[in-house]
This record gives C-alpha cells, structure tokens and sequence, in this order.
C-alpha cells in the first residue's frame, strides 16, 4: 500500500482486530468498510490488503468471499509454518470452513 495505515488505538480482540462499542463486539475494520461503502453483504468479508489487522483505512479494506478470504488466511498460515498444501484445496477447505479462523 502506498498510503499509511489508519491504526486503530482502542482495544484489539484475541484475533488481533480492533473492537469498540459497549460489548466491544463491533469489529473496527467492519464497522470503517459499512460507514464508507454500505452493509456487508452475506457471505462475505473484509480483507485487509494492507495485512494490518488493527488498520481502519477504507482504501486499505475490500470486499472479498468468505470462502476466498478463508482460503488466502489458510495459505498464509501453511507457507508460514512451512506446511505442504492439500492437493485438491478447495474442496478440503469448503469441508472444513467453519473450523478455520478467520
Ligand atoms: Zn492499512
């Protein structure tokens, strides 16, 4: 990214994204993506193209599936620890989307 990232300063959850509100369950980056383009749409959610979970910066955040964003966090985490990847990667990971953290 070019433009520096808007760092949120309030508190972070235990994934490392920037909570607020009473019961701290408004999700910062969200809540920033909802006030500049509009709700959410089912099914998916917000990337940071920046990879800084605590960024709040509109231009910083973009729309993407929920499969597809389950599917770049999983990558991530595999060449990180060095992991070989399943052969056939999407199917094994629409099979077990609802246990990979965002
Ligand atoms: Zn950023």
């Amino acid at each position: 990214m070019n433009t520096e990232c808007w760092v949120w300063t309030g508190r972070v959850n235990a994934q490392g994204y920037g909570v607020g509100g009473h019961s701290k369950r408004l999700i910062a980056h969200r809540f920033s993506y909802e006030l500049a383009n509009g709700l959410i749409p089912e099914g998916c959610e917000v990337h940071h193209l920046c990879g800084n979970r605590i960024c709040v910066r509109p231009s910083h955040l973009a729309l993407i599936e929920r499969i597809a964003h389950r599917r770049e966090s999983f990558i991530e985490r595999m060449k990180t620890k060095k992991h070989q990847l399943p052969f056939n990667l999407d199917s094994w990971l629409r099979q077990r989307l609802d246990f990979i953290e965002e």
